[in-house]
């Protein structure tokens, strides 16, 4: 292992190079640096934080796209009390709703199942009675074979899937919704059944601060240990010869390392793969190129003042172009945020969707017109500021057998190490998990370093004394 005195500089001799800053590719290199390895780390974006990188809004750091916690991401928990800003982590009762036939509507406690009027009577004691049901199950393994459609009929019928679970499908997964499998529903429901209050309400924690006051933390802890980071790098290729990984080339220049680990989406992972010369590099990048993606993109608008009282609305009416309109000020309050009453405005996309493509100033028209429609008092007036934040690779669809899909992290090319989103499984994505992830990995690589370094045949024992 390597002092902190001989670093290499840029494009020399690095123990291990991670492509990414997201919240996997840090917490790697966090386990990286405490393993007292020289590790750089090349981010494309210009700055770190990945999906949850943040911007500014009235004097405040704010994520591109929303963000919160549940009480389960306790890893989350953990980093923030480590880097000393776990008492800023604060929990909050979030008001959810769902916008449904031109109405919202209460659906967080059985209070509000009961009195949910869009389903009559008879289908609203089937969707409390399916949600029991579903908390009733222990393993996700039981449900591998089965798609959430399937999962989801048989427990509630087909009139509630029709008209509660197949818009929040379509709405997240569009034309993939028939194919996400029952693990992913399950996992949804499970994770957030366990953060609630005894009301019944669900409980999020958000850092204040946000995720930006956690970067702010993390980056000097990173530094300390070690780590390089540099950002606007986007690495162009992993070099691989016959005996596994060499480097990588980003910018023009040759970063050498004998190991790499990878925290972007599979496909722009197989990318990176595509003039490796290595026997294992074909069959590596048909299995990572399999795996689905949808897009995301986020309006973000600053208002004078709020438009409701709840922080989580789902939409499912097929008419309204987002599947979420997330009131961030009514988790944290705007005070925080130079008196601005932040909104999301959220859909997950293909790429080549006719939103996803319009020039921001449509994206705000177009919006606008929808936005008024759910809350007919809105005016353009109350709007200070508005930004359009997009992210190509922002949710893998889980299908079926998803554990069989999933890759490793360590890659059959020698030296390749792969981390991300779509290694989540079977916790959907987030940033505990993503902090999660990277730990594995970067404790792994550093496991493999230390046994390249053990001499293979240790010196014999010898009982004797010297002579
Ligand atoms: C709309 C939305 C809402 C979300 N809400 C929540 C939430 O409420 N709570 C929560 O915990 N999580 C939430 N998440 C999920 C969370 O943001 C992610 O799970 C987590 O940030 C993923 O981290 P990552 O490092 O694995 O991936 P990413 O954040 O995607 O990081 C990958 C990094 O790799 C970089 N990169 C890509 N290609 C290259 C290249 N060629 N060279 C160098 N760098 C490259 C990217 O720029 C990026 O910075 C949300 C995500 C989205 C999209």
């Amino acid at each position: 292992m390597s002092t902190a005195s001989a670093w290499p500089a840029d494009g020399g001799d690095w123990d291990v190079i991670v492509v990414g800053a997201g919240f996997t590719g840090l917490a790697a290199a966090h386990e990286l640096g405490r393993a007292g390895l020289r590790c750089l780390v090349l981010e494309a974006d210009d700055r770190v934080g990945g999906l949850a990188g943040t911007f500014p809004v009235g004097g405040r750091q704010l994520e591109r796209f929303y963000h919160h916690w549940f009480a389960s991401d306790t890893d989350i928990f953990r980093l923030c009390a480590e880097l000393g800003c776990g008492h800023l982590v604060e929990r909050h009762a979030g008001r959810t709703g769902f916008y449904h036939a031109g109405g919202i509507h209460r659906l967080s406690t059985p209070l509000d199942v009961a009195r949910f009027a869009p389903l009559p009577l008879a289908d609203r004691l089937r969707l409390g009675r399916s949600v029991l049901r579903a908390g009733r199950v222990r393993h996700w393994r039981e449900l591998e074979a089965l798609t959430a459609e399937e999962w989801l009929v048989g427990l509630g019928g087909r009139r509630v899937y029709d008209r509660v679970w197949r818009p929040l499908l379509e709405g997240k997964f569009g034309e993939y919704a028939p194919e996400v499998g029952a693990t992913w529903m399950w996992t949804k429901l499970h994770l957030r059944g366990g953060s609630r209050s005894r009301a019944g309400h669900e409980v999020l924690y958000y850092l204040r601060g946000g995720c930006g006051a956690l970067l702010a933390a993390w980056l000097p802890e990173l530094a300390r240990l070690g780590v390089r980071i540099r950002t606007s790098c986007p690495v162009t290729d992993v070099l691989a010869g016959p005996h596994g990984v060499t480097g990588v080339r980003a910018g023009g220049t040759r970063y050498t390392a004998r190991r790499v680990l990878v925290t972007t989406a599979p496909g722009p992972a197989a990318a990176l793969l595509a003039d490796a010369d290595h026997p294992a590099v074909p069959g590596l990048r048909r299995q990572l190129t399999a795996i689905p993606y949808l897009a995301n993109i986020c309006l973000v608008l600053e208002n004078d003042r709020p438009l409701s009282d709840t922080y989580w609305l789902n939409v499912t009416d097929p008419g309204f172009p987002y599947v979420g309109v997330i009131e961030h000020t009514n988790l944290d309050p705007a005070w925080h945020y130079g008196g601005r009453h932040v909104v999301y405005l959220s859909t997950y996309l293909p790429v080549d969707a006719g939103l996803y493509r319009m020039p921001d100033d449509q994206v705000y028209r177009y919006s606008l017109l929808h936005l008024r429609r759910m809350f007919p008092a809105f005016r353009e007036e109350w709007v200070r500021g508005c930004h359009v934040w997009r992210a190509e690779h922002a949710q893998p669809v889980i299908t079926r057998y998803y554990s069989r899909t999933v890759p490793a992290t360590e890659s059959p090319l020698p030296g390749l190490y792969l981390a991300g989103m779509a290694q989540v499984f079977p916790e959907d994505r987030g940033t505990n998990y993503a902090l999660r992830g990277g730990q594995r990995a970067g404790r792994l690589i550093a496991d493999r370093i230390r046994a390249a370094a053990r001499p293979a045949h240790p010196a014999p024992l010898t009982t004797g004394a010297a002579t």
